[in-house]
């Protein structure tokens, strides 16, 4: 799994293989290592936005998605119903 970075240039979509342009910011934590206040951020195309937040979720990662650039001060742990 590619861990995207975030810079001052234009990012990439965090999509292993992926060279597209990234618009979107999946925010996410892994609670088991990470506290409250850990935000990562994988930088995402449109196409791979979707695949990458079921990938987290898929692994009851708390995500939050939002256009790219957009910051979160937390990820909480996400309710399902
Ligand atoms: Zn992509």
């Amino acid at each position: 799994m590619i861990i995207g970075s975030e810079g001052p240039s234009a990012p990439q979509c965090s999509r292993a293989g992926c060279r597209a342009d990234a618009i979107r910011g999946v925010h996410w934590r892994n609670p088991r290592i990470h506290g409250i206040d850990r935000v990562k951020v994988w930088a995402a195309c449109d196409e791979h936005v979707d695949f990458l937040a079921e990938f987290l979720r898929s692994r009851d990662f708390p995500v939050i998605v939002t256009a790219l650039g957009e910051t979160v001060d937390s990820v909480g742990v996400e309710t399902t119903s």
